[in-house]
């Protein structure tokens, strides 16, 4: 990668952040024309992501970045074991769309692509500041006619989006280790009926809204957690040492991270001015699973292709908030019921029918479930059926529609104060 001494003084877009929303915007701004400089503040070998993450299928041509494969590639729609709990309730996912992508490879891949299509892009410089068209960093100053904000939850915040409340923010960690007895391994995974390759996922084991999930492949096993600290829970990390120190066939690690991932809130706009938010700067990120990579990378791409169309970049806050801030938010007022449920309960939803193989593949790939015919007739008597806790996801699946419609309407200008006062009780009532 260039070292770079001194900025260029002006450039069409700075991006702040290399990470994968930065990079996919990056990228795609330069492949449309635009000179591009892309400042990251870490090593870039250590930008972004630098653990597993699932990523679905579609979101990578949503963001016109090719599919994962090789040493990127480490599942491929594997099949996906749900339990509420340790079980005995299960649901078994196919055909979900899921991918386990190794995110150091698919941030340098993104990186190579930036570079090939003529970006500047440097690690180790911080973005300090910006005052109008002025971006000040710790390697001098440079000019901008666009700035977009890539820098993550604990970023910069150049749009003065308001911090998630902690009830918000899921405490996340993921770590592959490798396995030092495979027949143990085996063992494990012969109890929980799932094969090598295939994810064992125990939901609601530390409050509604946390999971252990565990794959194991040959001589490795890959484990991710999450859960609300502020629901009085674990974090994601003690659950997953808890589980290392707990399973003998389990050695050291290779590899992961930890950090907090914001789940809903998306901000009244994604724009101002010149300024524009992708990724988690921007609070993108599918709150039923806590996904911000497919939803940060197709951000990146529709800003990009209104730079070069239209130039201005609220057109991108408009397009993308009409398209998915819907989806985005209909599923956040699910995950605020189901925060609040017990393992119980979900088992209670599992045995009910409310909760399926379709439905919960839906939400992994980020999509609404089928609206069929016979799901319609079948809804009403599960949520019956599923007592007070179906009343409840009953009540919020109404708000879902009420949702829907306003961020369909999104306004295309203007403060959006009362667009934003309907969605909020909406999202509440
Ligand atoms: C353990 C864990 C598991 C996860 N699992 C999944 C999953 O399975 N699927 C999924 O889709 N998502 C998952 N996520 C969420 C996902 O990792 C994030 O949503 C995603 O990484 C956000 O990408 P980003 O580019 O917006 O931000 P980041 O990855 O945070 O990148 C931001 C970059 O900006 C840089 N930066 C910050 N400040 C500055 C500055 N002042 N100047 C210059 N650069 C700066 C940072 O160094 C960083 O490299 C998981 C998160 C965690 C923690």
């Amino acid at each position: 990668m260039p070292s770079l001494s001194v900025l260029p003084d002006q450039v069409d877009l700075v991006v702040a952040g290399a990470g994968t929303a930065g990079a996919a915007t990056a990228a795609h701004a330069a492949e449309r024309g635009l000179s591009v400089l892309c400042i990251e503040r870490a090593r870039l070998d250590r930008a972004g992501a630098r653990w597993v993450n699932g990523v679905a299928r579609d979101a990578f041509v949503d963001a016109g970045i090719a599919l994962p494969e090789g040493d990127e590639l480490r599942g491929l729609d594997t099949r996906f074991h749900l339990f509420a709990g340790r079980g005995p309730q299960r649901i078994v996912m196919e055909n979900h769309g899921v991918l386990d992508v190794d995110m150091r490879h698919l941030v340098r891949r993104l990186h190579t692509r930036c570079l090939e299509a003529g970006v500047t892009l440097i690690g180790d410089v911080s973005v300090h500041d910006m005052q109008g068209h002025v971006v000040t960093t710790s390697r001098g100053s440079v000019r901008a006619d666009f700035i977009v904000d890539a820098s993550g939850l604990a970023g910069l915040n150049l749009l003065g989006i308001p911090k998630p409340p902690k009830s918000d923010l899921c405490a996340a960690a993921q770590a592959v280790h490798r396995v030092t007895n495979t027949g143990a391994a085996r063992d494990f995974l012969d109890a929980h009926d799932a094969d090598e390759g295939e994810t064992i996922c125990f939901t609601g084991i530390a409050g509604g809204y946390s999971i252990l999930n565990v794959s194991v492949h040959a001589d490795e096993v890959s484990i991710l957690t999450g859960s609300i600290p502020a629901d009085g829970h674990p974090p994601g990390t003690r659950i997953l040492d808890d589980f290392v120190a707990d399973t003998s066939w389990i050695g050291e690690r290779c590899f992961g991270g930890s950090r907090a991932i914001p789940l809903g809130g998306l901000p009244r706009a994604l724009t101002h001015d010149h300024v524009a938010a992708v990724g988690d700067a921007a609070r993108q990120v599918f709150s039923a699973h806590g996904s911000g990579i497919g939803p940060g990378m197709t951000a990146g791409r529709m800003l990009a292709e209104c730079l070069a169309e239209t130039g201005h970049v609220e057109d991108y806050g408009v397009r993308w908030m009409r398209r998915f801030g819907g989806l985005f938010a209909g599923y956040d007022i699910l995950r605020r019921v189901s925060q609040t449920l017990t393992k119980e309960q979900i088992a209670t939803l599992i045995d009910a029918g409310v909760l399926d193989s379709a439905s919960v593949a839906a939400g992994l790939g980020q999509r609404l479930p089928d609206a069929s015919a016979s799901r319609a007739v079948k809804l009403p008597k599960q949520l019956a059926r599923s007592g007070s806790v179906g009343a409840r996801m009953a009540a919020a699946g109404a708000r879902v529609g009420a949702v829907a419609t306003l961020y369909a309407g999104y306004p295309k200008r203007g403060s959006r104060r009362g667009w934003a006062a309907l969605v909020r009780a909406a999202m509440r009532s």
